[in-house]
Protein backbone atom coordinates (compact mmCIF):
# COMPACT_ATOMS: atom_id res chain seq x y z
CA UNK A 1 0.00 0.00 0.00
CA UNK A 2 1.21 3.11 -1.38
CA UNK A 3 0.74 6.27 0.88
CA UNK A 4 1.76 9.49 -0.89
CA UNK A 5 4.05 11.81 0.29
CA UNK A 6 2.19 14.92 -0.99
CA UNK A 7 -1.20 15.59 -1.33
CA UNK A 8 -3.13 16.41 -4.44
CA UNK A 9 -3.74 20.02 -3.54
CA UNK A 10 0.12 20.48 -2.50
CA UNK A 11 1.00 18.73 -6.31
CA UNK A 12 -1.59 21.42 -7.77
CA UNK A 13 -0.01 24.26 -5.98
CA UNK A 14 3.18 23.13 -7.21
CA UNK A 15 2.13 22.15 -10.86
CA UNK A 16 -0.68 24.47 -12.51
CA UNK A 17 1.77 26.98 -13.36
CA UNK A 18 3.72 24.87 -15.22
CA UNK A 19 4.53 26.05 -19.26
CA UNK A 20 1.65 24.99 -21.54
CA UNK A 21 2.60 22.51 -23.95
CA UNK A 22 0.85 21.11 -27.38
CA UNK A 23 2.44 17.72 -28.93
CA UNK A 24 3.25 17.63 -32.74
CA UNK A 25 1.08 15.13 -34.62
CA UNK A 26 4.24 13.15 -35.48
CA UNK A 27 4.50 9.14 -35.59
CA UNK A 28 4.33 8.17 -32.31
CA UNK A 29 5.71 5.54 -30.14
CA UNK A 30 4.96 5.04 -26.59
CA UNK A 31 6.69 2.78 -24.51
CA UNK A 32 4.54 1.42 -21.84
CA UNK A 33 5.68 -1.04 -18.73
CA UNK A 34 3.28 -2.20 -17.55
CA UNK A 35 -0.49 -2.57 -18.59
CA UNK A 36 -2.35 0.88 -17.31
CA UNK A 37 0.73 2.98 -17.49
CA UNK A 38 -0.95 4.44 -20.84
CA UNK A 39 -3.84 5.50 -19.58
CA UNK A 40 -2.65 6.62 -16.44
CA UNK A 41 0.09 8.63 -17.42
CA UNK A 42 -0.42 9.55 -21.18
CA UNK A 43 -4.01 8.74 -22.03
CA UNK A 44 -5.17 12.13 -22.98
CA UNK A 45 -1.96 12.22 -25.13
CA UNK A 46 -2.64 9.17 -26.93
CA UNK A 47 -6.22 10.17 -27.48
CA UNK A 48 -5.64 13.26 -28.86
CA UNK A 49 -2.71 12.04 -31.24
CA UNK A 50 -5.05 10.15 -32.48
CA UNK A 51 -7.89 12.75 -33.39
CA UNK A 52 -4.84 14.50 -34.91
CA UNK A 53 -4.94 11.09 -36.99
CA UNK A 54 -1.27 10.56 -36.09
CA UNK A 55 0.11 7.53 -36.16
CA UNK A 56 0.74 5.90 -32.27
CA UNK A 57 2.46 2.33 -31.86
CA UNK A 58 2.30 1.23 -28.56
CA UNK A 59 4.72 -0.30 -26.79
CA UNK A 60 3.70 -2.85 -24.25
CA UNK A 61 6.76 -4.16 -22.15
CA UNK A 62 5.51 -6.21 -20.01
CA UNK A 63 1.73 -8.04 -19.16
CA UNK A 64 1.86 -6.68 -15.92
CA UNK A 65 1.64 -10.59 -14.79
CA UNK A 66 3.16 -10.00 -11.37
CA UNK A 67 0.60 -7.05 -10.05
CA UNK A 68 -0.84 -9.55 -7.46
CA UNK A 69 0.57 -12.93 -5.61
CA UNK A 70 -2.63 -14.41 -6.78
CA UNK A 71 -1.89 -13.87 -10.30
CA UNK A 72 -2.94 -17.10 -12.36
CA UNK A 73 -4.15 -15.58 -15.91
CA UNK A 74 -3.13 -12.31 -14.88
CA UNK A 75 -1.39 -11.38 -18.02
CA UNK A 76 -4.19 -12.30 -20.01
CA UNK A 77 -6.50 -10.69 -18.34
CA UNK A 78 -4.76 -7.36 -18.09
CA UNK A 79 -3.33 -7.53 -22.31
CA UNK A 80 -7.22 -7.51 -22.47
CA UNK A 81 -7.92 -5.10 -20.35
CA UNK A 82 -5.30 -2.71 -21.76
CA UNK A 83 -6.22 -3.95 -25.72
CA UNK A 84 -9.74 -2.28 -24.91
CA UNK A 85 -8.58 0.77 -22.96
CA UNK A 86 -6.26 1.79 -25.97
CA UNK A 87 -9.27 0.91 -28.38
CA UNK A 88 -11.06 3.84 -26.19
CA UNK A 89 -7.91 5.55 -26.54
CA UNK A 90 -8.08 5.47 -30.47
CA UNK A 91 -5.14 2.62 -30.84
CA UNK A 92 -6.23 -0.57 -32.73
CA UNK A 93 -4.83 -3.77 -31.27
CA UNK A 94 -2.60 -4.20 -35.01
CA UNK A 95 -0.35 -1.16 -33.58
CA UNK A 96 0.45 -2.44 -30.10
CA UNK A 97 3.89 -4.51 -30.17
CA UNK A 98 3.97 -6.95 -27.37
CA UNK A 99 7.32 -7.70 -25.69
CA UNK A 100 6.15 -10.00 -23.18
CA UNK A 101 9.38 -8.98 -20.80
CA UNK A 102 8.94 -10.22 -16.87
CA UNK A 103 7.21 -8.26 -14.89
CA UNK A 104 9.25 -6.42 -12.30
CA UNK A 105 12.06 -7.91 -13.66
CA UNK A 106 12.63 -5.58 -17.21
CA UNK A 107 16.52 -4.09 -15.75
CA UNK A 108 16.92 -8.20 -16.33
CA UNK A 109 15.87 -8.23 -19.94
CA UNK A 110 17.42 -4.16 -20.97
CA UNK A 111 19.41 -5.50 -23.37
CA UNK A 112 16.50 -7.36 -25.13
CA UNK A 113 14.28 -3.83 -24.95
CA UNK A 114 17.21 -1.99 -25.97
CA UNK A 115 17.05 -4.14 -29.57
CA UNK A 116 13.47 -4.17 -29.63
CA UNK A 117 13.27 -0.44 -29.64
CA UNK A 118 16.08 -0.19 -32.03
CA UNK A 119 13.94 -1.89 -34.05
CA UNK A 120 11.08 0.27 -33.63
CA UNK A 121 12.80 3.83 -33.14
CA UNK A 122 13.48 5.95 -36.04
CA UNK A 123 15.03 9.72 -36.37
CA UNK A 124 11.28 10.98 -37.14
CA UNK A 125 9.82 9.87 -34.20
CA UNK A 126 8.36 11.45 -30.52
CA UNK A 127 9.36 8.66 -27.87
CA UNK A 128 7.30 9.08 -24.98
CA UNK A 129 8.76 7.12 -22.03
CA UNK A 130 8.34 6.96 -18.20
CA UNK A 131 10.83 9.45 -16.30
CA UNK A 132 14.22 7.94 -15.37
CA UNK A 133 13.31 8.92 -11.63
CA UNK A 134 9.90 7.53 -11.92
CA UNK A 135 10.15 5.32 -8.46
CA UNK A 136 9.57 1.87 -10.21
CA UNK A 137 12.80 0.03 -11.36
CA UNK A 138 10.30 -1.31 -14.37
CA UNK A 139 9.60 2.62 -15.29
CA UNK A 140 13.64 3.49 -14.80
CA UNK A 141 14.42 0.56 -17.10
CA UNK A 142 12.44 1.37 -19.47
CA UNK A 143 13.40 5.13 -19.13
CA UNK A 144 16.73 3.97 -20.17
CA UNK A 145 16.42 1.90 -22.61
CA UNK A 146 13.90 5.05 -24.26
CA UNK A 147 16.79 7.36 -24.07
CA UNK A 148 19.73 4.87 -25.57
CA UNK A 149 17.90 4.34 -28.19
CA UNK A 150 16.43 8.05 -28.85
CA UNK A 151 19.74 9.52 -28.58
CA UNK A 152 21.10 6.78 -30.66
CA UNK A 153 19.19 7.46 -34.01
CA UNK A 154 18.32 11.26 -32.75
CA UNK A 155 14.84 10.48 -32.18
CA UNK A 156 12.60 13.24 -30.05
CA UNK A 157 12.30 11.76 -26.62
CA UNK A 158 9.73 13.35 -23.59
CA UNK A 159 9.16 11.50 -20.76
CA UNK A 160 6.18 11.29 -18.64
CA UNK A 161 5.32 10.13 -14.53
CA UNK A 162 2.85 8.56 -12.74
CA UNK A 163 4.86 7.23 -9.41
CA UNK A 164 6.92 10.28 -9.34
CA UNK A 165 3.48 11.70 -8.02
CA UNK A 166 2.98 9.31 -5.11
CA UNK A 167 6.13 8.66 -4.20
CA UNK A 168 8.31 11.71 -4.86
CA UNK A 169 7.94 15.10 -3.39
CA UNK A 170 7.59 18.41 -4.96
CA UNK A 171 11.48 18.74 -5.05
CA UNK A 172 11.64 15.44 -6.59
CA UNK A 173 10.76 17.08 -9.93
CA UNK A 174 12.65 20.51 -9.45
CA UNK A 175 15.32 21.16 -12.70
CA UNK A 176 13.45 19.29 -14.77
CA UNK A 177 11.84 20.97 -17.77
CA UNK A 178 8.23 20.48 -17.29
CA UNK A 179 5.85 21.23 -19.07
CA UNK A 180 1.79 20.41 -19.08
CA UNK A 181 -0.72 19.54 -21.30
CA UNK A 182 -4.50 20.57 -20.85
CA UNK A 183 -7.09 18.02 -21.88
CA UNK A 184 -10.67 18.51 -23.31
CA UNK A 185 -13.78 17.72 -21.64
CA UNK A 186 -14.09 15.05 -24.60
CA UNK A 187 -10.22 13.36 -24.09
CA UNK A 188 -10.94 13.48 -19.89
CA UNK A 189 -14.14 11.29 -20.65
CA UNK A 190 -12.20 8.88 -23.36
CA UNK A 191 -9.41 8.53 -20.37
CA UNK A 192 -11.68 7.93 -17.58
CA UNK A 193 -13.12 5.16 -19.76
CA UNK A 194 -10.07 3.76 -20.45
CA UNK A 195 -9.28 3.46 -16.88
CA UNK A 196 -12.28 1.65 -16.01
CA UNK A 197 -11.31 -1.16 -18.57
CA UNK A 198 -8.38 -1.60 -16.10
CA UNK A 199 -10.71 -3.48 -13.54
CA UNK A 200 -8.36 -5.55 -12.37
CA UNK A 201 -5.75 -2.55 -11.04
CA UNK A 202 -9.05 -0.73 -9.50
CA UNK A 203 -10.28 -4.39 -7.27
CA UNK A 204 -8.76 -7.17 -5.90
CA UNK A 205 -9.58 -9.50 -3.62
CA UNK A 206 -8.65 -10.93 -1.28
CA UNK A 207 -5.56 -8.17 -1.69
CA UNK A 208 -5.20 -4.70 -1.56
CA UNK A 209 -5.89 -3.52 -5.23
CA UNK A 210 -2.69 -1.82 -6.60
CA UNK A 211 -4.63 1.62 -7.84
CA UNK A 212 -6.84 2.26 -4.87
CA UNK A 213 -8.88 6.00 -5.25
CA UNK A 214 -6.35 8.02 -3.22
CA UNK A 215 -3.57 7.04 -6.17
CA UNK A 216 -5.92 7.92 -9.01
CA UNK A 217 -6.54 11.59 -8.78
CA UNK A 218 -3.19 11.86 -11.39
CA UNK A 219 -5.37 10.50 -13.93
CA UNK A 220 -7.94 12.61 -13.53
CA UNK A 221 -6.47 15.76 -13.62
CA UNK A 222 -7.01 18.08 -16.23
CA UNK A 223 -4.14 18.61 -17.79
CA UNK A 224 -1.34 15.72 -18.20
CA UNK A 225 2.24 16.58 -17.53
CA UNK A 226 5.96 16.15 -19.53
CA UNK A 227 9.50 16.51 -18.96
CA UNK A 228 10.66 17.72 -22.46
ZN1 LIG B 1 3.79 0.86 -14.28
Amino acid sequence: MVVPLVSEKEWANRLDGTPLWVPEGKPTIVVVPHPDDETLAVGGLIATLRAMDAEVTVVAVTDGEHAYIENEGLAEIRKKEQTRALARLGVAEQKIVRLGLTDSDVAAHEEELVARLGTLIRAETQVFAPWAGDFHPDHEACARAAVLVSRAVGATLISYFFWTWHRGTVATVDGLDLCRFPLSEETLRAKGEALAYHASQLRHEPEPEILPENLLWPARMSYELFAL
